[in-house]
């Protein structure tokens, strides 16, 4: 068994979309970034890169290259899947640290959405949601943040 952490922050902006997860949030406000910007996904794909020992998101996906310009959470943990050939995903566990907007309400479709971008069945999918108190960047509502832990094991076929 192996285990990875991701962490990711990206600034809001009116007018962006807002991509959680895959799933796309009614918000006047979204994230910034030269993809999709979903933050989570983006959290979750250095997790998982974390636990093959395959260095980070930036490095593997670089914004310099075209191929990546704009991609979207899905495309990158499309790509990250096909390298866990061999293993498995045992369970994701994932924290969104958001002053605004509020996402109580979409809690379970975010987590279940990421369990279908992965690929798991949605058991082995958490999403938890945290205010940051106010403090802060995140705290003032300038941006998202999220962050990931995996476990992954050597897949028996
Ligand atoms: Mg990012």
């Amino acid at each position: 068994m192996r285990v990875g952490t991701g962490w990711d922050l990206h600034r809001l902006a009116p007018g962006r979309p807002l991509i959680l997860g895959g799933v796309s949030i009614a918000s006047p406000v979204g994230l910034e970034g030269h993809s999709d910007a979903d933050v989570l996904a983006h959290a979750v794909g250095d997790a998982l890169l974390g636990a093959l020992g395959a260095g980070d998101l930036g490095t593997c996906f670089p914004s310099s290259d075209s191929r990546w310009k704009g991609a979207s959470g899905q495309v990158l943990l499309d790509e990250i899947l096909v390298r866990l050939s061999g293993w498995r995903i045992e369970n994701v566990d994932a924290t969104l640290i958001a002053e605004r907007p509020r996402l109580a309400e979409w809690r379970e479709r975010i987590q279940a959405s990421l369990a279908l971008l992965l690929r798991i069945e949605g058991e082995r999918v958490n999403v938890k949601l945290k205010s940051s108190d106010g403090l802060g960047a995140v705290g003032r509502g300038e941006g998202i943040a999220a962050q990931a832990a995996v476990l992954i094991s050597r897949s028996p076929d």
